[in-house]
């Protein structure tokens, strides 16, 4: 029976884990309230992709996935802008070639970038396909369109609301499944299988039934999931106990497909001012670079990032501004703020990202 329950902890830590790229967040809800975002860890320097670790208390709160873009959009063209084709252009006139596959876009069924997740790529697919036949002049506008809908914090809120109210009754089924799982060996080592195992599998299968008609229904308001999904998803919870204990994660799988992680930050109030600082930093990043798709995108993406801290009641010019400088300091990182006591360089913590000098 130990070797039962360490079986059963174990599947439990593996069905917490998940792969994404780096630069997705994974909305969290805690225990006592609120959002926490959540990134990817660097599986080795430089990666694009890496785990996110399960959280104990996760079982009865779900986390919510959301994805940055791969791609680089302007009324050029569209250049890859993570994973082992980063940097790749295409001209509009070749992404009819573009196709897909689960989360990956594809070129002449190779991989060329991640979206995370298939109902993201699904999207940013159809958005492709607009672009390749719309006039020239027409891009801009049509991208402009995409970007302010991606970065739409009243959309993320009015979603994530909705999220609570359909998943919060459950969150006791959660509890309990979880609970009932642990019990189980616990028991059975101290008053024998015999008397347990019967009761123990009884009150999981109960539970099971329970959860599963309530995913369902909770499904079926929230959405976001065709039949076939409810179904899939319903079989590996009566076959799989972990995916059992952890059914508001699937509810809420793909409720902010189709936003910019940013938009969910204001959400997390003390968080959106470090998470903006840090995807202003990411897109000018690529201002150094020579893909003048990639200028124009990043410029692209500074103004929406700053619509969306004005609709917040920030200011852009706030986060820009230099940090209080430390005695000795001579440069800083733009996305953490860390100091460095050199000129120039790239900040240790921060995905290489250049120092910028004291003025
Ligand atoms: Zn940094």
């Amino acid at each position: 029976m130990t070797e039962l329950g360490l079986l059963l902890l174990a599947l439990y830590l593996v069905e917490g884990l998940r792969w994404a790229p780096r630069d997705s967040i994974f909305w969290s809800r805690r225990p006592w309230g609120g959002l926490r975002p959540r990134s990817p860890r660097e599986w080795r320097r430089g990666s694009h992709a890496g785990p996110l670790l399960p959280e104990p208390w996760l079982p009865c709160l779900g986390r919510l996935p959301s994805h940055g873009w791969p791609l680089a959009l302007s009324p050029a063209g569209l250049c890859v802008l993570r994973g082992p084709r980063a940097g790749e252009a295409l001209e509009w006139s070749a992404a009819a070639k573009i196709g897909l596959a689960g989360s990956h876009l594809t070129v002449d069924k190779q991989r060329l970038a991640d979206a995370g997740s298939a109902r993201e790529a699904r999207a940013l697919s159809a958005l492709i396909r607009r672009l390749a036949v719309a006039a020239k002049e027409d891009r801009h506008g049509v991208i402009e369109d995409a970007l302010r809908r991606r970065f739409s914090a009243v959309e993320a809120r009015s979603r994530i609301e909705q999220w609570r109210r359909a998943s919060r009754p459950g969150t006791l089924l959660a509890w309990a499944v979880t609970l009932n799982l642990a019990a189980g060996p616990i028991l059975s080592a101290l008053l024998g299988w015999a008397r347990v195992v019967p009761a123990w599998v009884g009150l999981h299968a109960l539970l099971t039934l329970l959860i599963t008609g309530f995913f369902f229904a909770a499904a079926r308001w929230l959405g976001d999931h065709g039949p076939d999904d409810r179904w899939q998803q319903a079989i590996s919870m009566v076959l799989y106990p972990p995916s059992t204990a952890r059914f508001q994660d699937a509810l809420g799988r793909d409720l902010l497909a189709g936003l910019d992680p940013l938009a969910a930050a204001p959400l997390h109030a003390a968080g959106l001012p470090e998470l903006a600082r840090s995807r202003l930093a990411d897109s000018e990043r690529h201002h150094g670079s020579t893909s003048p798709v990639r200028d124009w995108y990043a410029a692209e993406l500074a103004r929406s990032v700053d619509r969306l801290l004005e609709a917040e009641g920030l200011s852009p010019e706030v986060l820009r501004s230099a940090p209080v400088r430390e005695s000795g300091a001579l440069s800083y990182c733009p996305s953490c703020r860390t100091q460095y006591r050199v000129g120039r360089g790239t900040c240790r913590d921060c995905d290489e990202t250049p120092l910028t000098p004291f003025a």
